[in-house]
C-alpha cells in the first residue's frame, strides 16, 4: 500500500481542511500520510479523530523553516510528541513572526501601490501559519496579479519588491527540538536547493536523521540518486507530495507518487531509539 508523509493543510497553507485531506487520503486507499503544517500542529487533532474512524494512520508531523549557506533549508519532523511544552513554546512564537512579517508585507505592497489589507489576507490565513501563499491568494482576489504565480514573480518572491525575510530557527536547533519531542528530523525536498552528498553529510552529522527521497518536485533520478545517498550515509527515507490543495501549481496531488508503506516501521523504530535516548538522558 502507498503512503504520503508531506501534507499541508488549512492550518498553514494548504487548502483543505484536516478532515477533508484525511477523507481524501482514505479514498485514495493510502494506509497512512502525515500532515506537516508549516510551524503548526493545528491540524493534528482534527485528523486524528477523523483517521481513527477510517482505520488509516496518521503521523503527527510539522515542516520547520532555517537558512543554511543562503538556502531555504525545510526540516520534517515526525511521530512528534505534539503537545511538547517547549516545542509548543517555539512554535507559537514562529507564528507570531510571521504574522508581524505578513503585516510588513502588505505595508509594502500598499506603498507600492499594490492596494490589500490586513483583512484580505486574514480572510485566507484562518488556520493558524500565515504565509506567503495567503498574501498572494490576497493579491489575487483584489486583482493585483491574474494568478498565484505572478504574485511570486512580481512581488512575493527572495528578489521581489515586497520580500520580508522570515525569522527561522537555526538547523541545530531545530534537530534539538525535534529530538526532544521523541521526534525524528527529515531534509525536505533537497533539490529544491541541490543538495548535495557532502552537504547532506554535514547535516547528518548535525543530527539529520533521514531525507525525504519522493517528493513532487523530483524526478526519478533524483529520487534514486538521493535514495543511494541516505543509504550510504545510514539515513531513512522519507516522502510525500507536499499537496497544498488548490493554491500551488501541482494541485490535489496527494498520493500520486506510490511511496511504499515499508518506509513506515524503521521510522517509526528510530523515533522510539530517540525517545528512548532521551529518556535515558
Ligand atoms: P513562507 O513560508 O511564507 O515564506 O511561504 C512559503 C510558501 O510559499 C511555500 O509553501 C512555497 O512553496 C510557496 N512558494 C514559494 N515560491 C512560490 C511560487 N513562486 N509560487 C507559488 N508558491 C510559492
Ligand atoms: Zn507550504
Ligand atoms: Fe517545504
Ligand atoms: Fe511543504
Amino acid at each position: 500500500m502507498a503512503v504520503d508523509l508531506h501534507l499541508h493543510t488549512t492550518a498553514s497553507d494548504g487548502t483543505l481542511s484536516p478532515s477533508e485531506l484525511v477523507h481524501k487520503a482514505v479514498s485514495l486507499e493510502l494506509s497512512a500520510l502525515s500532515i506537516t503544517d508549516h510551524d503548526s500542529f493545528g491540524g493534528i487533532d482534527e485528523a486524528t479523530a477523523v483517521a481513527r474512524e477510517h482505520d488509516i494512520e496518521l503521523i503527527p508531523g510539522v515542516e520547520l523553516s532555517s537558512y543554511y549557506r543562503g538556502q531555504d533549508v525545510h526540516i520534517l519532523g515526525y511521530f512528534i510528541d505534539y503537545r511538547d511544552p517547549v516545542l509548543t513554546e517555539r512554535l507559537r512564537y514562529l507564528r507570531e513572526s510571521r504574522e508581524l512579517r505578513a503585516r510588513k508585507i502588505v505595508e509594502k505592497l500598499s506603498d507600492r501601490g499594490a492596494e490589500v489589507t490586513w483583512a484580505d489576507v486574514e480572510k485566507y490565513a484562518k488556520g493558524e501559519a500565515v504565509g506567503r501563499p495567503h498574501v498572494a491568494q490576497a493579491l489575487v482576489d483584489r486583482g493585483v496579479v491574474g494568478n498565484i504565480s505572478e504574485a511570486f514573480e512580481l512581488y512575493l518572491g527572495r528578489n521581489g519588491p515586497a520580500y520580508v525575510p522570515k525569522y527561522v530557527l537555526d538547523l541545530e536547533d531545530i534537530f534539538d527540538i525535534i529530538h526532544g519531542a521523541g521526534g525524528l528530523a527529515s531534509l525536505a525536498h533537497p533539490n529544491h536547493w541541490g543538495a548535495d552528498r557532502k552537504v547532506i553529510e554535514k547535516l547528518s552529522d548535525r543530527g539529520l536523521d533521514a531525507v525525504e527521497v519522493w517528493h513532487i518536485d523530483h524526478s526519478e533520478e533524483d529520487t534514486r540518486l538521493y535514495t543511494e545517498i541516505a543509504n550510504e550515509l545510514g539515513l531513512l527515507l522519507t516522502g510525500g507530495s507536499d499537496c497544498h490543495g488548490a493554491r500551488k501549481k501541482h494541485g490535489f496531488v496527494i498520493g500520486t507518487l506510490d511511496i511504499p508503506d515499508e518506509i513506515i516501521e524503521p521510522l517509526r523504530d528510530r523515533a522510539a531509539e530517540i525517545r528512548a535516548e532521551h529518556a535515558a538522558n
